[in-house]
């Protein structure tokens, strides 16, 4: 099989290490995956390619997904507010009037609602469906991929796009296909998790420190969320910048949340917070926090 790095067609390699598996994935354990760095552009991967069907995933997604991002009101509130600076930085972003909006991965539909109150006409797709009913006429939903929903050429004044990229088997192809629907002077945000963010080193430590050096790895597609492939700011640039879109905005975010304000008070989570908020707090200084946004106008 052909190895080469999806991102930069890149030949050099750094073996990572094994991935860890969740006990529901029995079938593919016959496959020895291992994951991978390119030298060149940083991008992670797994190789041997998952071979999961598309209808195998969605059964993860809707079973196990949601629930492994069990939140707290607290943590409602802080991606509320989130999701509104983002529309934002995405508004100031286009170069051409407010129109139609693309959220790719829409789950229950939080940022279609946003992007309506900010004069969007927003359509929302995702390979599983946890829209209600009624949302689905009105968001133009489409159950599926986006080369199956078939846009047409220059569709779209703005895409949004938040901890997809890092699932999908085809990335390239994707953000290819989103440029195609994408209108010139439209934009197309994207949020992705920093691999290589300073909590990723620092946990990664601290199971070396116990002897459990395996048990914390690079990227983790075989447990919830089933990351298949990730992301530093070197390897998102290089894609949106490869494919001829203009980046404009490549920033860290996620280091720096109130952990005082936090509903989990005083159980153990808690103090994981009080302990991981100095980290974060490095993490802004070195800019190297957990989430990565960039915005690319085309
Ligand atoms: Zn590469």
């Amino acid at each position: 099989m052909d190895m080469r790095c999806k991102i930069c067609d890149g030949l050099l390699f750094k073996y990572i290490g094994k991935p860890r598996t969740n006990p529901v994935f029995p079938r593919i354990l016959k496959n020895d995956y291992r994951i991978f760095q390119c030298q060149r552009c940083d991008y992670y991967f797994i190789f041997p390619e998952i071979d999961l069907s598309q209808e195998e995933w969605k059964k993860f997604y809707e079973t196990d997904y949601f629930q492994v991002a069990k939140q707290t009101q607290w943590h409602k509130r802080i991606r509320q507010k989130e999701r509104i600076e983002r529309l934002e930085l995405l508004e100031n972003s286009l170069k051409i009037a407010k129109g139609k909006f693309l959220d790719m991965g829409c789950g229950e539909g939080l940022v279609l609602k946003n992007a309506e109150l900010l004069g969007f006409e927003p359509y929302g797709l995702d390979i599983a469906r946890n829209l209600e009913n009624t949302d689905s006429d009105r968001y133009h939903f489409f159950l599926g991929n986006v080369f199956e929903a078939n846009y047409p050429d220059e569709y779209f004044s703005a895409i949004y796009m938040d901890s997809v990229l890092e699932h999908l088997s085809n990335p390239m192809e994707t953000l290819k296909e989103l440029k195609r629907i994408l209108k010139p002077g439209g934009a197309l945000l994207i949020v992705v998790p920093n691999e290589d963010s300073m909590e990723n080193s620092f946990k990664k430590l601290c199971y070396r420190l116990i002897f459990q050096a395996g048990k914390y790895g690079k990227i983790k597609p075989f447990i919830a969320p089933y990351h298949i492939q990730g992301f530093n700011k070197k390897s998102l640039s290089h894609a949106l910048k490869s494919i001829g879109l203009n980046l404009l905005v490549l920033q860290d975010f996620g280091g720096n949340y109130p952990f005082w304000k936090n509903d989990r008070i005083g159980s153990k989570p808690f103090f994981a917070d009080i302990f991981l908020y100095g980290i974060g707090l490095l993490s802004i200084v070195w800019k190297n926090q957990i989430q990565i946004l960039a915005i690319a106008k085309k």
